[in-house]
């Protein structure tokens, strides 16, 4: 932790860096950064910034205020209406939450928000971040608020090298050391703005930053590596064989059993994508005569990488029918309808002898 009276001048730093410097966003009063707002406004802007840009976020900000000025309107609006006036916006599930909320506002509280962060968490929608951005921003609260940006920030100010997420209790403690009455709204606000203009992700400007002095990862001069990331594990290696019968123009698909990977989609018949490599004599041919072995190719599934194989054999038209009847999931499909397939087994028509 810090020591008490430098978090209380570099606070006082970041403030007044924020006062002339802070973005002039649609939910803040232009040129005005004191005092608390208009809960109903700071949740609206905070619900449409989740997974979205402010320059993307703004517009609709604005629309939604036009159609629906207070919360009592939006609760009132048909949900086909706001679902309409969402899109383009992106992940409704939100847009649900938005109208499944405000009606809880206007049935349940006459249509004013609860003012402290207890009340918000329990209403519909409302997360740890949410309450706690509205509790400060709306309501002045001393609430500990943080998002991804407010990590970043806190990560490098303690130089914290625990990866996350394992690392959110020790940022949790130590943006709670910044937490104060006082400007309690505009602190998180100041911090998220820092974070977007001068601690961001790559290049951080830090001989402009009015925090410079007590950051850490300053002072050890590798800022952008925080938040540290967790080393990626190299993905386990599955073998394969995939078995490429041709006849004509056309060739054997096989219907892949419902569950499991791929399932019910179309595929090439393959041996076992197991751990070991293959080895010729381990392999049963799923049919009688001698194949072309075309060589192999690599695929990454989300917890597998898979070498394949590709053997091809070509048969004789007449072969096909008596094929088709041993193999229920084997069909005979054009060639042409390669396109079908998942890109795994696609790759395999991409081999030439
Ligand atoms: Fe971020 Fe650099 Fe400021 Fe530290 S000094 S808070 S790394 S911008």
């Amino acid at each position: 932790m810090k020591d008490e009276a430098l978090v209380s001048r570099l606070r006082s730093q970041l403030l007044d860096w924020y006062d002339a410097h802070g973005r002039d966003l649609p939910w803040r009063e232009k040129g005005v950064r004191r005092g608390g707002s208009d809960p109903y406004r700071v949740w609206l802007s905070e619900v449409m910034l989740q997974q979205t840009t402010v320059a993307h976020a703004a517009p609709y900000y604005d629309k939604f205020l036009r159609l629906w000025p207070t919360v009592g309107d939006l609760a009132a609006a048909e949900d086909g209406c706001v679902m309409a006036e969402w899109a383009g916006l992106g992940y409704y599930a939100r847009a649900r939450r938005l109208l499944a909320c405000a009606r809880v506002v206007a049935r349940d509280f006459g249509g004013v928000f609860p003012a402290d962060e207890a009340g918000l968490l329990a209403l519909p929608g409302f997360g740890p971040y949410t309450a706690a951005a509205v509790a400060a921003i709306a309501f002045g609260q001393a609430a500990n608020v943080i998002d991804g940006n407010i990590e970043r920030v806190m990560t490098r100010l303690y130089a914290i090298e625990t990866p996350l997420p394992a690392g959110r209790m020790a940022v949790r403690e130590a943006a709670a050391q910044w937490v104060s009455n006082e400007r309690a709204g505009d602190w998180p606000q100041a911090l998220m703005d820092l974070a977007a203009g001068l601690c961001r992700p790559k290049a951080p400007l830090c001989l402009l930053c009015p925090l410079q002095e007590g950051c850490d990862a300053f002072r050890r001069g590798d800022a952008e590596r925080f938040p540290v990331k967790v080393a990626r594990t190299a993905k386990p290696r599955r073998h394969g064989v995939a078995f490429l019968i041709t006849s004509g123009d056309g060739f054997i698909a096989e219907r892949r059993p419902d569950n499991g990977l791929l399932g019910g989609m179309l595929g090439l018949p393959h041996a076992e994508w197991r751990a070991e490599p293959w080895r010729d004599g381990d392999i049963m041919p799923p049919v009688d005569g001698p194949f072309e072995d075309l060589g192999s190719y690599e695929h990454v599934f989300t917890h597998f990488a898979l070498s394949q194989s590709v053997w091809r054999y070509r048969v004789a038209d007449s072969d096909i029918q008596a094929l088709l009847r041993l193999h229920n999931s084997w069909r005979f499909v054009p060639l042409a309808d390669q396109a079908a397939l998942p890109t795994v087994f696609r790759k395999a028509f991409a081999l030439k002898p």
